[in-house]
């Protein structure tokens, strides 16, 4: 039986980010739609931070799990509007980032930015630089138990 466009939309909705393997591109916001083609599928994707190179990662993992599903004939369409926000990811996507030692992205409408420590949840935090391990993260460090951490900008 031929896959569905919500088949192949849960397909892809498990692969991992690459630079965070705790969330889904789905989660992330990344993965916006799937549309079924006369003998295909296009796959459409809202790149994050621009020219985060994760993005060719999860563009040649959506090839080869559709691949793995026989379906050969795949176009992955990027689009940039609406821009992605940091806003679009879902309450347990930033739950899983503070267990995963991020803390995660401050909503845009927040007025008062405080970075709170996804170790031990205190906000006297201060910056020390605003690249991180990647650009899309800034590196912070907690004054009450010392540890540093990444900080997923909002965006
Ligand atoms: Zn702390």
């Amino acid at each position: 039986m031929p896959l569905s466009k919500e088949n192949i939309f849960d397909l892809l909705s498990g692969i991992p980010d690459p630079e965070i393997p705790v969330i889904t591109i789905q989660e992330l916001g990344v993965l916006r739609k799937v549309e079924l083609t006369s003998d295909g599928c296009e796959v459409t994707i809202t790149p994050t931070y621009t020219g985060c190179p994760a993005m060719q990662m999860i563009e040649d993992q959506i090839r080869e799990i559709l691949r793995d599903n026989g379906i050969l004939n795949v176009s992955v369409k990027m689009t940039y509007s609406p821009a992605w926000t940091t806003d679009w990811l879902s309450a347990e996507a930033k739950d899983k980032l503070r267990k995963y030692g991020i803390a995660p992205p401050l909503s845009s409408m927040d007025t008062v930015a405080f970075i709170q420590c996804p170790h031990c949840s205190s906000f006297n935090t201060e910056i020390i630089s605003d690249f991180g391990s990647t650009s899309c993260k800034g590196l912070y460090r907690c004054n009450d138990c010392k540890e540093a951490f990444d900080y997923f900008k909002t965006h």
